[in-house]
């Protein structure tokens, strides 16, 4: 049976990416070597080195005034490496709340300064987006999460910020195109879009970098990974390799642009079925929707166990809602074809039947 791959994260990869990945585990690139066994200062792999940088730059299109970094420690490393980076003890940093992943930065982000929560949709269960709120203009910089992974809500027009903005971007980079100027920090756990667990893509601006006064230890300072090109250390090879495959995959769709429209497709057809559809319903305000995670509930009492089970049968996996609300959530990253949503809203359809 065709499994169709809704989990959450990690998540679907394009099965092109996973079986060149599964060729450079036993012969990489015909040296006779195996990717997991070779010399990160080797030639072959400073080509994937700059090669998965240089695709991170050319479908973004960052400036040159931006450092691009794969790191290890995954996107809860930066929860506290950008405090440590870019906030001195006696500074201010603001933030808004709208999740799970947005009080895990906050509470790290504790420890280094004035952490001030200028919004939150907490009282409603994080179920939409605030959008009023005033950004002191003696802030250091400004924390959102572009898409909340948990609830299924996503920032759809990125508020202007009158000081840097730093944004955890770990479940929908890649996944539409963005204004990297608008920041000064994007950071990203590769394991929700754009590879396997075990590396985070930073892009940062060099010039916010080394105004703190503190000493950082060398791994966790920026300043230290850029010049070495992300190889101060020895880096999570094999997760860099896979995104560089799975860059290349996005370049050769067309880049963020149809990549957009392929997301916004598919989380369309799965959001007019959960709007039709009598028995279910989105649990988020529709103008904040997630394209990447689609979070719904049944309406009646006890059918939701019977469809998990109706949708288990077909191959649908990783539906299951976090248990923080409950009911189901789709994750449709860039590799979920729209073949497989369409199995799951006949699914939805069949049981809307069977119910009568
Ligand atoms: C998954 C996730 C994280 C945590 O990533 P790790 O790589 O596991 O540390 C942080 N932020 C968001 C938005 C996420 O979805």
């Amino acid at each position: 049976m065709k499994i169709h791959n809704f989990s959450a994260g990690p998540g679907i990869l394009p099965q092109e990416v996973m079986q060149k990945a599964a060729e450079a585990c036993i012969n990489f690139n015909d040296t006779g070597l195996s990717l997991l066994e070779m010399s990160h200062r080797s030639k072959a792999f400073e080509a994937v080195m700059h090669e998965a940088e240089s695709l991170v730059r050319e479908l973004l299109q960052v400036s040159e005034d931006y450092a691009v970094l794969f790191l290890s420690g995954g996107a809860s490393s930066q929860f506290f490496m950008v405090p440590l980076n870019l906030l001195a003890p006696d500074q201010k940093a603001v933030y808004s709340d709208t999740g799970v992943w947005a009080n895990k930065s906050i509470k790290e982000a504790k420890r280094y300064g004035q952490i001030e929560v200028i919004a939150s949709s907490k009282d409603a269960n994080y179920t939409f987006i605030p959008k009023e709120f005033d950004i002191p203009t003696d802030a250091k910089y400004f924390h959102i999460t572009t898409n909340n992974t948990i609830y299924g809500t996503e920032y759809q027009h990125i508020p202007k910020s009158p000081v840097p903005l730093v944004a955890d971007m770990s479940s929908n980079f890649m996944s539409r195109p963005v204004n990297v100027s608008d920041f000064d920090l994007i950071y990203a756990g590769a394991q929700k879009n754009v590879g396997p667990a075990g590396c985070t893509v930073v892009i940062v601006k060099k010039d916010i970098l080394g105004k703190t006064g503190r000493d950082i230890p060398s791994m966790l300072d920026y300043r230290t990974h850029i010049p070495e090109i992300s190889m101060y250390n020895t880096p999570p090879v094999f997760p860099i390799y896979v995104c560089m495959l799975t860059l290349r995959w996005i370049k050769s769709i067309g880049g963020l642009i149809p990549m957009e429209v392929r997301n916004i497709a598919k989380a369309k057809l799965l959001y007019d079925e959960i709007d039709r559809n009598p028995l279910f319903k989105g649990t988020t305000a529709v103008e904040d929707r997630s394209r990447m995670n689609v979070t719904f509930v049944t309406t009646r009492e006890g059918i939701e166990g019977e469809f998990m089970t109706l949708a288990q049968s077909h191959g649908i996996d990783g539906i299951k809602g976090h248990r923080s609300v409950g009911g189901f959530r789709a994750s449709i990253y860039n590799a979920m074809p729209q073949s497989s949503v369409q199995v799951l809203v006949d699914l939805m359809q069949e049981f809307e039947k069977s119910k009568g």
